[in-house]
């Protein structure tokens, strides 16, 4: 770091996003990205024709993709609003609707990048211990007077809480954003997207990074009262009013357009974690209830880091996460079914070699 980097942000502890190594072909089950390319649609219409308007800026008001959006989610245009990556609309809200005076609250076993955008703006952070069994009481978040971010379902873990817990939380903090990021809601979850007409305090964020097989596309987007729009509006155009580059505006647009393929695709990999699931309990490991499109599993027979390194070394990436309280588990992707069943047999030897 340089001696001219702001004091305020020297003790910054950065987000660490999952490896990406390059020394061999990885079957990459890490960073909850989707094993399928995206829809043939989106291949062609990120065509040359496409590429060949770069040189113009894109629609800084993304009106069509925010357009098709709010026809499948069945809101109105003036609800949505899309940027850079979902991280890109949680980095907004953190810096809209948190200050000295109004913190924010989440899990400890959550998404890690909320605990960085806290630092980031210098927000007090009210972090709030999951249950045993890694499950929320809801009861935790009611009338907190501060911003509630919750991951639905959640990560690592993959549970989700219900509507009726998040309405709770809604009414007991009127004053504050209750920011509900769906990134994992199409494997198996239900949105909360239709109660923004309900709460004005709802924020709901999706990202086109899993379900929709995007992630090296970089499309978020959230759903919210127009009020809430318009606040992270203001950031937008205070910061970079030309989030979304043209070939990924269009790439957003097609995978609406063939909404069936991500759909499809999702059951696939629901089919693959089911059956990921089970073997690894066959396997004596104790795995959470997931919704998401990973599985957060644990063995009395390996340890968390011993599994993933011995699985490294066969080729197969998963998420080990040093925190003390999770140590022992890993998230796992789900893949195809072939990968799963590679995974899956790749785990039953490593148990197997350890016990000769
Ligand atoms: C992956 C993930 C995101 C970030 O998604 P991008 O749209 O790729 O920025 C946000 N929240 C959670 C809980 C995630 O797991």
């Amino acid at each position: 770091m340089s001696r001219y980097l702001s004091s305020r942000l020297a003790a910054l502890d950065a987000y660490t996003p999952g490896e990406q190594p390059r020394d061999m072909q990885y079957i990459k089950l890490n960073t909850n990205e989707s094993p399928f390319p995206p829809s043939p649609l989106v291949l062609q219409k990120v065509s040359e024709a496409e590429v060949s308007r770069l040189n113009l800026y894109p629609d800084p008001e993304a009106t069509a993709l925010r357009g098709k959006l709010a026809g499948l989610y069945g809101v109105k245009p003036e609800n949505v609003f899309v940027s850079n990556g979902s991280d890109d609309i949680l980095n907004f809200a953190f810096m809209a609707f948190c200050d000295k005076e109004h913190g924010a609250a989440f899990a400890d076993i959550t998404y890690g990048f909320y605990p960085v955008y806290g630092d980031l703006y210098g927000i007090d952070c009210k972090v709030i211990p999951l249950k045993e069994d890694f499950t929320l009481d809801p009861m935790d978040y009611h009338g907190l007077g501060r911003m509630v971010v919750i991951a639905n379902p959640n990560a690592p873990t993959g549970l989700s809480i219900s509507e009726a817990d998040i309405r709770g939380i809604l009414e007991s903090n009127p004053d504050n954003v209750v920011l509900i990021d769906e990134a994992y809601v199409d494997f198996g979850g239900r949105s909360v997207c239709p109660l923004i007409n309900e709460y004005d305090n709802l924020l709901v964020v999706q990202t086109y990074s899993k379900s929709r097989s995007m992630a090296g596309a970089r499309l978020g987007f959230a759903f919210g009262s127009p009020e809430l729009i318009a606040d992270l509006n203001l950031i937008k155009y205070s910061t970079n009013p030309y989030n979304i580059n043209r070939l990924t505006l269009i790439a957003g647009e097609a995978a609406i357009d063939s909404n069936d393929y991500f759909v499809d695709n999702s059951k696939k990999i629901i089919e693959a974690r089911e059956y990921a699931a089970a073997e690894l309990r066959r396997l004596g490991f104790a795995v959470t209830d997931s919704k998401a499109n990973f599985l957060f599993a644990k063995s009395d027979l390996i340890g968390g880091e011993e599994l993933y390194l011995e699985l490294k070394k066969r080729g197969i990436l998963v998420r080990h996460f040093s925190k003390e309280r999770i140590k022992d588990f890993n998230r796992i992707t789900v893949g195809t079914m072939e990968q799963m069943e590679k995974f899956i047999a790749a785990v039953a030897e490593i148990l197997e070699t350890r016990n000769q």
